[in-house]
């Protein structure tokens, strides 16, 4: 995009703005509490939609292009990153799996050195990211997969903290408040009181619907199709780059 905009030396606020709209029919909209840029779900929803979402790039790109730059251009830049996103798909969802299997291990590493060549090859930068992606993470992955270690709970941490600020908002000695927090935090740990809470919880849960409903059915008959079709369009990114 930068590369474009230079070539075409304007601002190009409105081929941004279309873009953008576009991306957020695919609830890929940025995020304002992740500094503006988009945050991790949204570029989930990006790389899983690369083909499409190219496609429609694509057809704005050529529509609003004023002769600086001929169609076949836009078409290779716009593949290109199409390819890369498609990678990245593929590789964060075979890194992703749970207790992986030798296959699925060594379909992540296909992923990744595919991902690598590419990245490579179009000139983008290597960052630290990049690099503990290129060389590092299918070694772990290999060892002890890395589908279960995520950071989600440092989010949570969070939102514990935000809990207690809230409901101690009212205490203003700070060591006060802090002891009360501390208290409430370690009752709420006690071994008896978390038997006690999952007691609770298994008397008052829903006993699971049946699955005889058939549109219930029709839903996960459409889900597992739409997941093999993923599947397939990874591998063939990756099939394309590494041959
Ligand atoms: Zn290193």
């Amino acid at each position: 995009m930068e590369q474009y905009r230079d070539e075409r030396g304007k601002p190009e606020a409105s081929i941004i703005v279309e873009i953008e709209q576009l991306l957020e029919k695919f609830d890929a909209s940025r995020a304002a509490y992740h500094g503006g840029d988009f945050n991790g779900v949204a570029c989930r929803r990006i790389v899983g939609n690369a083909n499409e979402i190219c496609q429609r790039v694509m057809e704005i790109l050529v529509r609003q292009n004023c002769e600086n730059c001929d169609e076949k251009t836009i078409k290779e830049i716009v593949d290109q990153l199409e390819q890369t996103l498609g990678l990245l798909d593929a590789a964060f969802a075979y890194l992703s799996i749970m207790y992986p299997t030798d296959d699925e291990k060594k379909k992540a590493r296909d992923a990744v050195d595919a991902l690598s060549k590419q990245w490579r090859d179009i000139g983008l930068s290597i960052s630290l990211k990049a690099h503990v992606m290129e060389v590092h993470v299918c070694d772990f992955h290999d060892k002890c997969g890395v589908g279960d270690k995520e950071e989600s709970f440092i989010e949570q941490g969070h939102q514990i903290g935000l809990k207690e600020n809230r409901r101690y908002c009212g205490l203003k000695n700070f060591i006060k408040r802090t002891e009360s927090a501390l208290k409430a935090r370690s009752v709420s740990t006690h071994s008896l009181v978390m038997q006690q809470k999952i007691e609770v919880l298994h008397a008052s849960k829903r006993t699971k619907k049946d699955d005889t409903n058939p549109t219930l059915k029709r839903v996960k008959k459409d889900e597992k199709k739409k997941e093999i079709e993923k599947q397939v369009k990874r591998e063939a990114y990756v099939s394309k780059r590494n041959k």
